[in-house]
């Protein structure tokens, strides 16, 4: 049985991905310990920004751990070592020299993880993991959730910086001077780090949606008569974010937790559209 979790010990990948931390938590510290704190500590507007930026960070930072250590969907080598009598057909399989094990067309191999991983895409040093089946829809969460924050993070500090200006002293601690330093990084920060993340988010979202048009003509045949009259673009599209993210429910696509094993929902033939 493969297990659900794990670390990989690279060097980079753990730096950059405690770099991320460092991200967050630094804005978070600028947003609630900087401004809203000491600027609207006793108004219903810093309460509701507070609230609203504590749940976005603790989703960005679930999403993150989620991604980064979970299993990405490595091909077991139980059952199907080289030297073992393979349990599955080997039609459509191919092999891997450095695992030496069979695996599926879609599965690749990674260097840094040292192993194979089903419908890989890459492996990102932010997250010190490979982006595969299991965890993709926990990197697409946390470059979502990182987006909003961004552009949340933008337009609350910009408003501020507008109505507080830096001559008005809120704090003893923090001068007028520092906290408008500290919004202007944090405005740089979400700037860059938002396009990043949303240019990611991006690509991702094409990913899966491209990947459509193959399954789409590997199985046109099979799948036409479910198609006919359904808009079938759209279903095949609705059918490949389903198998990332696991539920049919579009409202759960947004919650970085594990339907999986509790779900009765399949996706094979004609069962996807009768349920
Ligand atoms: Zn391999
Ligand atoms: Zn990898």
């Amino acid at each position: 049985m493969l297990k659900r979790f794990h670390l990989n010990i690279d060097p980079v990948g753990l730096s950059f991905s405690c770099l991320t931390y460092v991200f967050l938590l630094y804005a978070y510290y600028v947003l609630i310990g900087v401004v809203i704190i000491p600027l609207m500590n006793e108004s219903i507007y810093g309460c509701l920004n507070g609230v609203l930026l504590t749940i976005l960070i603790f989703l960005c930072i679930i999403s993150h751990l989620k991604a980064s250590l979970s299993n990405p969907g490595y091909v077991s080598i139980l059952n199907n070592k080289y030297n073992d009598k393979p349990q599955i057909s080997q039609e459509g399989y191919t092999t891997c020299s450095k695992c030496e094990i069979y695996r599926t067309a879609d599965s690749h191999h990674c260097g840094i993880c040292r192993k194979c991983i089903k419908k890989r895409h890459h492996h990102c040093p932010w997250i010190n993991n490979c982006i595969g089946e299991l965890n993709q829809k926990y990197f697409i969460q946390f470059n979502f959730y990182t987006s909003i924050l961004c552009i949340y993070g933008i337009i609350f500090l910009m408003t501020s910086l507008i109505i507080y200006p830096d001559e008005i002293q809120t704090s003893n601690r923090i001068s007028p001077s520092a906290r408008v330093y500290h919004s202007v990084f944090v405005i740089v920060e979400c700037i860059v780090f938002g396009l990043f993340v949303f240019a990611i988010m991006c690509e991702q979202i094409t990913s899966i949606t491209s990947s459509c048009v193959g399954q789409k003509s590997n199985h046109s045949e099979t799948r036409k008569s479910c198609f006919d009259n359904l808009g079938e673009n759209l279903k095949l599209k609705y059918f490949q974010f389903c198998q990332v993210f696991g539920q049919k429910n579009p409202i759960l696509w947004l919650f970085p937790f594990d339907f999986r094993s509790n779900s009765n929902f399949k996706f094979q033939g004609n069962n996807f559209f009768s349920v």
